[in-house]
């Protein structure tokens, strides 16, 4: 936030970051902020696997840290992979120290170990829910034991100790240091090129990056917008949008407080009409059509590669259950900006009727009044370690995302 007493006015451009995991970013438009904002909504938390807060142990001189999956994800894809470890560890004495190991070119990687197919005949009669379980899923870290004093004593766990030490030296952080981490373990490896043509991308968490990145680049694309201009970009939607940093919190609605209150005209009633006459955005990916599983598509509202940007009127599953089913009024006007500005775009359902079904963040942000809408881009392999999306898509989810706070 800016000084007090600094009045906002139009072009100007704000954030509020939340507990680092969240953020606000906005662009002051020339109406009043109380006629209502553009928001671009998308979550920046991908599946992963986090450490547990007691994670270190040592087994037949293996060190191995054990996880807890966050998110939905099919334990089965995440075994004999490369992954990297990255997140913090806070010390008592409120020091972060972060760690990011495996994404460098000669940085040493992490796995998880899977049965080898000669000796899996039980596992094979396995579910595949079941197949690889929750408390499989343990990193294998480290196998040379500490050296030892000629003279001392056998000590036990010499091979974790080894690892502390390691702790110690490159990060400065002690075993109980984990009860204060947040960790994550997740595909290691750079987004790629994907296929001949190379039109496509094959990165790890495109759900929801891939709609993250080009809602904030639109936002500073614009610079004087008619409605303020707003970018949200929320955490903990994986798992449901709860907690201090998640869509449900008050973050956004004390924030959009905090600028009315520098505009200088901040009320209870000049929030509530700010939220309700608000238009959103609220963009996360969608499901591509996937020629080896056709059918679990529906052909004709199905979302496929190259057509554009998706709109999802509704989401939900079990008949609508637990969606924001936008007005027909809010994707007239929307389908009227994109073809004026003859941007691709394309409308979706996830999957067949009866076949499952997910949610958004959308409905939490309805809840005010606003009009909002799901639209994104299509995702092959949505929450698998590595997804794969439509460079065209992405770019015209880039153009359709500006056209939308320049012009609803
Ligand atoms: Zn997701």
């Amino acid at each position: 936030m800016r000084t007090k007493g600094a009045k906002v006015k139009p072009g100007d451009k704000i954030y509020a970051g939340n507990m680092g995991k969240a953020a606000a970013f906005f662009v002051i438009g020339k109406k009043d902020l109380a006629l209502g904002m553009n928001i671009l909504g998308a979550h920046i938390d991908s599946p992963r696997l986090d450490l547990k807060q007691v994670p270190l142990y040592e087994d037949t001189q293996m060190a191995m840290l054990d996880t807890h999956y966050y998110g939905g994800v099919k334990k089965y894809q995440w075994v004999t992979m490369p992954l990297a470890l990255h997140g913090v560890f806070v010390k008592k004495d409120g020091e972060t120290v972060r760690v990011d190991i495996g994404d460098r070119p000669g940085d040493p990687v992490f796995g998880i170990s899977d049965l080898l197919i000669h000796l899996s005949s039980d596992q094979m009669e396995k579910k595949a829910s079941k197949v690889i379980e929750g408390e499989k899923l343990d990193l294998l870290i480290g196998s040379i034991p500490l050296k030892q004093e000629t003279d001392a004593k056998e000590t036990k766990d010499t091979v974790k100790a080894n690892i502390l030490k390691i702790l110690e030296e490159t990060y400065g952080v002690e075993e109980d240091d984990f009860l204060s981490a947040e960790i994550e373990a997740v595909p290691a490896g750079e987004a790629r090129d994907f296929g001949f043509d190379r039109s496509m991308i094959m990165g790890y968490g495109h759900d929801d990056r891939v709609c993250a990145y080009p809602s904030f680049q639109a936002l500073l694309n614009v610079t004087e917008p008619e409605y303020t201009a707003v970018c949200l970009l929320v955490d903990k939607e994986e798992i449901g949008s709860v907690g201090a940093t998640g869509m449900q919190s008050r973050f956004f609605e004390d924030t959009v407080c905090e600028l009315l209150h520098l505009a200088g005209g901040y009320s209870e009633l000049s929030l509530r009409r700010a939220m309700r006459h608000s238009k959103m955005l609220s963009s996360d990916v969608s499901a591509a059509y996937d020629p080896n599983y056709p059918e679990v598509t529906e052909k004709r509202n199905a979302a496929y590669f190259g057509k554009g940007l998706v709109f999802n009127k509704y989401t939900g599953s079990r008949g609508k259950s637990g969606s924001n089913d936008a007005n027909a009024e809010y994707m007239a006007k929307i389908r009227n900006i994109l073809d004026h500005r003859k941007i691709a775009f394309q409308t979706s359902e996830l999957g067949k009727v009866d076949q499952g079904g997910g949610g958004t963040i959308a409905y939490i942000l309805a809840n005010y009044g606003m009009q909002v809408i799901d639209s994104g881009v299509a995702v092959l392999n949505m929450h698998a370690p590595w997804e794969i999306i439509s460079k065209v898509d992405l770019y015209e989810a880039l153009l359709g995302y500006q056209a939308f706070i320049e012009e609803a």
